[in-house]
């Protein structure tokens, strides 16, 4: 499938911030372009603080209100958390069903999610455990869950039909074969790394590491900034 013929995407992430991180310029260049963008955040990362005043609940509110702001910048249509608790994730057939439920439902033409790789990126970097959980789910629902009519037949009677996903593309990834170009969008990037001020204090070194990541990316694939990803073929 082409970037043209892409309409519909579904950006699924185990916490807030990982899509932004993962996949946000890209996002944000679809949105101008008229592209339907839904992301669907497995947990509000109520763990992800080192502050020692901070409740888990708390943060789950101050995380479900950065992953809007941030989603917003970039122009994405729809943000729907699933509710799972951070760092708590685990390969359930609950999760799998309930997978199956929001890809038969917004029925993307391709679906953006992490690597389920023990390491993410070549550099050797350990991979969060709901980010394995998030990646397996996705691509055991794509194929063949979501597809086969006779998985989960009471959504069917809810008419969710089934639901077909040919691409699949991982953000994060510990072997990436590909590249979409960012350099019109860097700076809706960084902006939307910015809203996640809980995990990201310091604005400017956000700043400063985002655009050297990408750049570094871009160098490779000659973009000045660029975004990459493992393109997983379900079929
Ligand atoms: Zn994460």
């Amino acid at each position: 499938m082409t970037e043209q013929e892409i309409q519909r995407v579904l950006v699924v992430a185990a916490h807030p911030d990982d899509a932004d991180i993962g996949c946000g310029g890209t996002m944000a260049k679809w949105a101008r372009q008229g592209k339907e963008i839904t992301y669907l955040i497995c947990t509000r990362g109520d763990k992800g603080s080192s502050d020692p005043d901070m409740t888990s609940e708390r943060l789950a509110d101050i995380r479900t209100g950065e992953q809007r702001s941030a989603a917003a910048t970039l122009g994405v249509r729809e943000v729907r958390f699933l509710d799972g608790r951070d760092g708590e994730l685990e390969l359930t057939l609950e999760l799998r069903k309930t997978m199956a439920e929001m890809v038969r439902r917004y029925r993307p033409d391709v679906i953006f999610t992490h690597d389920a790789s023990v390491h993410m990126y070549d550099r050797g970097n350990l991979n969060h455990p709901d980010h394995r959980v998030v990646g397996t789910t996705v691509l055991d629902v794509v194929y063949p869950i979501s597809r086969d009519a006779l998985h989960y037949p009471e959504q069917l009677a809810q008419g969710l039909r089934p639901h077909e996903v040919h691409e699949v593309y991982l953000f994060m990834a510990n072997q990436p074969n590909m590249a979409f170009d960012i350099s019109s969008t860097i700076e809706l990037k960084v902006e939307a790394l910015r809203c996640h001020k809980s995990q990201f204090p310091d604005g400017e070194w956000v700043d400063t590491w985002m655009r050297q990541r990408c750049q570094e990316v871009g160098v490779v694939h000659a973009m000045a900034y660029a975004e990459n990803f493992r393109h997983v073929i379900t079929r």
